[in-house]
């Protein structure tokens, strides 16, 4: 598949994505925002542009590594031979496994923190803090898919199939729709859903550090990171000591992982 075409396929994806859940969160909100909805929502659009940019530029790079591993049969799934949908499956599974493993990190080493807490400084989690997202962190996460194509020796489509699914469940994991019910519960022995990242994104220090997984929901239960919550009503978002203006601002953002006296 041509780059130029997953890249077009991709962002008319999200951006009709985008448009849909931001329609939703009108009229089947999870929580009634008090901040201006549209200023709040001019830096994290800012950032979403810097991460579309870092990703378009990097693609090429992708393409090149991806077409390398297949040519030469390197990598794990490298002399499986199954039904292309068997080893989408597993590529986009890999692929997964290496995602929640660089988001693990982010949160337990020290200098992936200062950049990740971009993401986690938002006070009102809705769909455009998907890509509230320090360029810093966006690179982080571009070495782990290169790593998770070298490492199973993914060809392009798959790679694309993944980069397609993850970003539009990036979005509806943050979007700010209220969504319960038996459908949820089952949905999310799956893939995660939007309550259950809601945690994630909470205040408080041992909720933060759980729910790490990015599509499917069950590397959280396999590596002991999973927790559960029933009420929403008191879950508070954001860093405590992140609160200020100052600090939500777009210059504020990309200068926070550079401040020490953070
Ligand atoms: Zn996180």
């Amino acid at each position: 598949m041509e780059l130029w075409i997953t890249d077009r396929i991709q962002l008319m994806l999200l951006l009709s994505a985008c448009a849909v859940l931001s329609s939703l969160e009108a009229f089947v909100p999870l929580f009634q925002y008090q901040r201006g909805r549209w200023r709040r929502a001019v830096p994290n659009l800012a950032l979403a542009f810097a991460v579309v940019l870092v990703n378009l530029t990097m693609a090429s790079i992708t393409a090149w590594l991806s077409a390398a591993v297949t040519r030469n049969h390197i990598g794990l799934l490298a002399g499986f031979h199954s039904h292309p949908w068997v080893l989408a499956t597993l590529g986009v599974a890999g692929l997964d496994l290496f995602a929640y493993l660089a988001h693990l990190l982010l949160h337990k080493v020290p200098l992936g923190w200062s950049f990740h807490r971009v993401h986690h400084s938002e006070l009102e989690v809705d769909v455009t803090t998907a890509l509230r997202q320090h360029p810093g962190e966006t690179l982080w996460r571009i070495f782990w898919q290169l790593l998770g194509t070298a490492v199973f020796g993914l060809p392009f489509w798959i790679v694309a199939l993944y980069l397609i699914l993850s970003s539009l469940n990036a979005l509806l994991e943050h979007a700010n729709v209220r969504m319960g019910g038996r459908f949820e519960r089952w949905l999310r022995l799956l893939i995660v859903t939007s309550n259950m990242h809601k945690v994630h994104h909470s205040r408080q220090t041992s909720e933060t550090d759980s729910n790490y997984s990015n599509i499917f929901s069950f590397w959280d239960r396999l590596y002991g990171t999973y927790t559960d919550r029933t009420n929403y009503n008191d879950l508070r978002y954001g860093l405590d000591g992140f609160d200020n203006n100052e600090r939500q601002t777009l210059v504020g953002l990309l200068r926070l992982p550079f401040r020490s006296e953070y």
